[in-house]
């Protein structure tokens, strides 16, 4: 089944942790099994990483900080070092997806774009570093104001497991183009590809304990990195109710926190939109990387006008999906992460259709030869859900979308922000006063028109809300990681304050 491409067995059994420029077993002595969610088969396993990891890679960080390796650098040799990684990644394209896909369940072709799409981000963020610049002001009793931007320091980031790599490089490009040293923990169920990451980095000219990566779990290593009193920002994408354990122990130390949480995002068609378009949307907006996309468009909201053929054309839509083993070049829709995730997504469809949902396809797979094993569930459509069902409420990360019916736009802008979420949001209509008033009024970080999903590097990415705050991707991202400094130089003749 698993036909190593070259170049993946390197990473396949990682010997420890990454940190100071080496792989280091981890303290406990201890692993973590890897799993294949499509197969259920444990491939690998990763260091189980614990507070006395963390520390190690905190001191390694901090060192390499103070040594001014990096953080003091010209920046434009941070930029071609970063741009040095793009192309090694760009290099290990297969041998990256291949492990993404088997750690993640996702389909090859959606890892082979994730991979892509992660050297492009490192790119952008290479270009950017010699980009970053303070102010310098007149300031009254003749005094020279400058305002310096400095890189913030070590840096601890938390990253989930739906897209590895790609949301890694949201947070680890902006920080060493900053200048920053990092510690990083990977989700525990997708390790691999930022070990991977680290490695190329060194090999690419970023000096030893700039980047530094510990595995292992949330609670374990990911805890005592949120907690560590030497990381000067930590920056987060995860669930909501993480997100909150991670911001109170940020608040204890009256430290810094990004965060990118959950969404429940909205995705409205009005009766004037080009409907073979918006239902081939729909269905990507939330299928796509089997519905594990904090964007995913899961409540679609549909003018009365045109519900029942939207909803026709959105079940066959849904239908078509070549639900495939994801390393099988057809697939479009692998397993879901983990037998846990699988679960919960079952439960709270099976909740919604006992509080009065109706499923219109989708749901339980019947096991066959290609689901024996592994963590699968089919795109699911639900209708007749209303604005205060938990169904509409609450995130549940799978391919699981609801279509409810509204009259007008005002009952469309209101059911669209009627969540305590505000990542994402998309609207689907030919008038242009029915665009910008979208745009206008969706409490929401990103909002797109006509399409759904793309996330490219150059827009801030990041909500509103109870979605988070802070940002990823854009010049917004390296603000993150960069402080300011006045420094105020008096230009003044002398006079002594106390004399006068
Ligand atoms: P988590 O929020 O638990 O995981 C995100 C990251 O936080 C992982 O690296 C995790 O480690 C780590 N983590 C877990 N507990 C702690 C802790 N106490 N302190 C510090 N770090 C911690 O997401 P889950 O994987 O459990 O998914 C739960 C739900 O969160 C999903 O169903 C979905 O609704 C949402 N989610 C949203 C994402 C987004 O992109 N916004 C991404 C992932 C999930 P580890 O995985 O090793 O436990």
């Amino acid at each position: 089944m698993s036909n190593t491409p070259p170049g993946a067995d390197r990473f396949l059994h990682p010997a420890g942790h990454f940190i100071d420029g080496r792989l280091v077993p981890p303290d406990s002595g201890l692993s973590l099994p890897v799993e294949d969610p499509s197969t259920g088969e444990l491939f690998s396993t990763i260091p189980a990483g614990n507070a006395a990891d963390v520390d190690l890679a905190v001191r390694a960080a901090r060192k390499s900080f103070a040594s001014g390796s990096w953080s003091r650098a010209e920046p434009s040799h941070r930029g071609r070092v970063l741009w040095a990684l793009a192309g090694k990644i760009r290099e290990q394209l297969e041998a990256l997806a291949w492990l993404e896909t088997r750690d993640s369940g996702k389909p090859i072709i959606e890892a082979r774009a994730d991979i892509a799409g992660t050297a492009d981000i490192i790119e952008y963020y290479a270009g950017l570093a010699s980009k970053i610049a303070g102010q310098t002001m007149p300031l009254p009793g003749r005094t020279l104001g400058m305002v310096l931007r400095e890189p913030a320091g070590v840096v601890g980031q938390i990253t989930p497991w739906n897209f590895p790599l790609y949301v890694g490089a949201w947070k680890f490009a902006p920080a060493l183009a900053a200048g920053c040293s990092v510690v990083l923990k990977p989700s525990e169920l997708t390790s691999l590809t930022l070990l991977a990451a680290a490695q190329l980095a060194l090999e690419a000219g970023v000096p030893g304990g700039v980047f530094n990566i510990v595995t292992g779990t949330g609670v374990d290593a990911g805890a005592p990195l949120s907690a560590h009193p030497d990381v000067d920002v930590l920056a987060f994408t995860g669930g909501t109710v993480t997100g909150q354990k991670v911001l109170e122990a940020r608040a204890k130390l009256i430290r810094p926190a990004q965060l990118e949480l959950g969404g429940k995002s909205p995705n409205i068609v009005f009766d004037d939109a080009d409907l073979p378009r918006a239902i081939a949307g729909g269905a990507f907006g939330i299928f796509y990387n089997q519905g594990e996309n904090c964007n995913a468009g899961s409540r679609l909201l549909v003018h009365d006008k045109v519900y029942d053929q939207y909803v026709a054309g959105l079940v066959l839509a849904a239908n078509k999906i070549r639900v495939l083993p994801p390393l099988d070049e057809r697939s479009q829709m692998g397993a879901l992460i983990s037998a846990a995730h699988r679960d919960k997504v079952a439960d709270r469809v099976r909740a919604g259709v006992a509080a009065g949902a109706t499923l219109r396809c989708g749901g339980e797979v019947a096991p066959n030869d290609h689901f024996a094993r592994g963590h699968w569930y089919l795109p699911t459509v639900l209708t007749e859900v209303g604005k205060d069902d938990v169904l509409f409420q609450e995130e549940i990360f799978g391919p699981v979308v609801t279509v409810t019916r509204f009259h007008d736009d005002d009952e469309a802008i209101a059911l669209a922000n009627a969540t305590q979420f505000g990542l994402a949001a998309g609207a689907w209509t030919r008038s242009v006063d029915r665009a910008l008033r979208c745009a206008n009024e969706l409490q929401s970080g990103y909002v797109w028109i006509n399409q759904y999903n793309p996330t490219p590097v150059e827009a801030p990415f990041g909500g509103v809300k109870s979605s988070g705050f802070g940002r990823d991707c854009g010049p917004q991202a390296v603000e993150t990681y960069l402080t300011w400094k006045s420094v105020l130089w008096s230009l003044a003749p002398f006079e002594d304050y106390y004399q006068s």
